[in-house]
């Protein structure tokens, strides 16, 4: 479906209804920021909060609660008769909605899904409810310190790639004619999010989604810490690596990493993957 890209100035029906139908037989992602927020409000560890409320290996919120009148389950954070319960902490997608997001060059830009306003179909009551401009909505939704966070894991995942570049080009991995590495970064790139956990080993796994950090309620320090904790990490991993063989499974290991990161922020984890391999193939890699 093309999207309907908007500008700031737009002016939409955007105040909600309050109906809570977007809360039902949705779909919402999470990074491990939002994942620490979410946990904090419900005064649960984030290994429990991952547990209870979250499936596709942590990066999506669970939506098991009761179903509405279409018969969509709620999300579990969901109360009847009251909205949100974790309304001051909820993620950025859930912020945004009906609106997304995406950075192209370094620029964020706006839109919905469809030439119609999504509302529209579930809540056309809002067309009787004020305009507001997409900018206006976006201050009143209080997406900023999200967007930070957001934009600060889209780095992260771009780091984890680059250290699996590195791995393969400047290791003498790549000039030993290898190509598995190229293979099983294509492989990875068309797993769904919990095949692509399965390929990270748990520790690993739960220091990208679940670190053991201060709950910093401003993103920008939560993320710095949490790439200091895993550039710490992958520095002694490099320390270790012997053989081309643990190389290999190190490069492999960060790539799965990044892509991970790419699935809980929202992006095209295939598509990245493929562009990833045509850039390490035109710097001399084979596969
Ligand atoms: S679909 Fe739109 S109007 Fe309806 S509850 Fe969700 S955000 Fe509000
Ligand atoms: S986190 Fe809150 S706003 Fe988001 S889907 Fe769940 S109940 Fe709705």
């Amino acid at each position: 479906m093309q999207n309907t890209i908007l500008h700031s100035g737009d002016s939409l029906p955007l105040t909600c209804s309050r109906s809570g139908t977007c809360c039902h037989g949705n779909r919402v992602r999470l990074n491990p920021w939002e994942l620490m927020r979410l946990a904090q409000a419900k005064e649960l560890s984030s290994e429990e909060f991952r547990k209870k409320h979250t499936c596709e290996a942590g990066t999506v919120l669970l939506f098991n609660g009761l179903p509405n009148h279409t018969g969509k389950s709620s999300c579990g954070l969901y109360e009847v008769g009251k909205g949100c319960s974790v309304h001051p902490a909820r993620p950025l997608a859930c912020r945004l909605f009906p609106l997304g997001r995406e950075i192209q060059n370094g620029t964020a830009h706006y839109m919905h899904e469809g030439s119609d306003f999504p509302c529209l179909k579930e809540c056309p009551e809002v067309l009787n409810l004020p305009k507001l401009t997409v900018e206006d909505y976006l201050l009143g939704q209080e997406t900023q310190l999200f967007e930070n966070a957001q934009d600060g894991y889209l780095e992260l995942m771009q780091n984890l790639a680059d250290i699996s570049f590195e791995l393969l080009l400047d290791s003498g991995l790549s000039e030993s004619g290898d190509t598995e590495t190229l293979t099983s970064w294509r492989k990875l790139g068309s797993m769904d999010v919990t095949q692509l956990s399965k390929e990270i080993p748990t520790e690993w796994f739960d220091l990208l989604m679940i670190p053991e950090l201060e709950q910093h309620a401003e993103p920008m320090s939560f993320v710095q810490e949490h790439t200091e904790i895993l550039n710490g990490k992958i520095q002694e991993l490099s320390e270790s690596l012997s053989t081309l063989n643990s190389i290999r499974e190190a490069a492999k290991w960060m790539m799965a990493l990044g892509l991970l990161l790419a699935h809980a922020i929202g992006a095209d984890a295939k598509g990245l993957s493929e562009h990833w391999i045509e850039i390490a193939k035109s710097h001399g890699a084979q596969g």
